[in-house]
């Protein structure tokens, strides 16, 4: 059984169903009724040490990144960053540790305005959990399952470079890519961007697991199929270079951890969007379309079909 059927099974219908809750398992982040004319967007994600990042990764960079991955569920609904709260599981009680993790988190905590509410402290294997909450506006969240048949996928950013960094990280490049170890440690949550596609975006997800398999999530959840062009995606010179250490384009589309939004819009929002990207100082590429024909395709510059499977992260895969 596969991470999300065992979430269907056991998770997905527990307990009541309430009239406040618009959506509840399956997206990026759950939708509730809020205050006036608002829904609040709830996330949670968590870092296991050994799982998530390597022992010995700088406190600082751990306390970013557990808000950093959340702030990128938040951006993929279109929603605020408003609250936070934190489950830490410590192995001991170090000051500087916690001086630096307090600092990381903090850092982008300010940055987007958000306020730490609440959480829990207690002894064990170093684990990190985050639970974050933004608002928006009712309706206008941007969901997984609004992909239409001749909409546009675009994608943020550059890719690939996450999966890079954590080969450095891991000891298995000759050379030092210090952008790709940053882009691993830090990600920039496209908050800013999620927030310019409420009523741009037809869909959108944030890309943690690997493109193939987080677009996937949207094809499936709005029941449609895509034809993509990897040669459109914007690539990092450090990604260039290494592109055959990567797997090639099976490795970039599979690689995880880059938190850039993959989203669609039909075709006649591509204007708008493309100005959006100038305003936002931030690559966005088009890479192909919806199509109603259920499957992803990926294809090179002749139209050609390339060998690429998906093959996203999943916790309980099978060996
Ligand atoms: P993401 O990669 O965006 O963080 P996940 O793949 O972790 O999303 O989770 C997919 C969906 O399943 C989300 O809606 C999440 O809230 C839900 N989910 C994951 N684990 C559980 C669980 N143990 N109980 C209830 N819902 C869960
Ligand atoms: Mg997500």
């Amino acid at each position: 059984m596969s991470e999300f059927n065992l979430i269907q099974r056991y998770f997905a219908h527990l307990g009541a169903s309430r009239a406040e809750v618009v959506l509840g398992v399956g997206d990026d982040a759950a939708l509730v009724a809020g205050p006036g004319n608002t829904q609040l967007a709830i996330a949670l994600d968590t870092m296991v040490e050994g799982v998530h990042f390597p022992v010995g990764t700088a406190p600082f960079e751990l306390g970013f990144k557990a808000l950093a991955v959340n702030l990128s569920d938040l951006a993929a609904m279109g929603a605020q960053p408003v609250w936070a709260t934190l489950g830490l599981t410590l192995p001991e009680k170090n000051e500087q540790w916690l001086a630096d993790f307090s600092a990381g988190m903090g850092f982008l905590a300010s940055k987007y305005q958000l306020q730490l509410i609440g959480g829990d402290t207690t002894r064990g294997p170093l684990t990190i959990t985050v639970q974050v909450a933004g608002s928006l506006p009712s309706g206008q969240a941007l969901l997984r399952s609004g992909a239409k048949p001749g909409d546009l996928v675009f994608v943020s950013g550059q890719i690939g470079d996450a999966h890079l960094g954590l080969k450095q990280v891991l000891g298995a490049l000759p050379i030092q890519v210090p952008h790709s170890v940053q882009r691993l440690h830090q990600p920039e949550p496209r908050v800013a961007l999620g927030l310019a596609l409420r009523g741009l975006a037809s869909s959108c997800i944030d890309v943690s697991d690997g493109l193939l398999a987080d677009m996937a999530h949207i094809l499936a959840a709005s029941g449609v199929g895509a034809r993509i062009y990897p040669s459109l995606l914007q690539l990092s010179a450090e990604v260039k270079t290494h592109f055959a250490l990567l797997g090639g384009w099976q490795g970039v589309l599979n690689g995880g951890d880059d938190y850039e939004l993959c989203f669609t819009a039909p075709a006649e929002r591509q204007s708008q969007i493309l100005a959006l990207a100038d305003t936002l100082r931030l690559r966005i590429s088009c890479i192909g379309e919806i199509v109603s024909q259920p499957g992803l395709v990926c294809l090179d510059e002749h139209d050609q079909p390339m060998a690429i499977h998906g093959a996203g992260y999943d916790h309980f895969r099978e060996a």
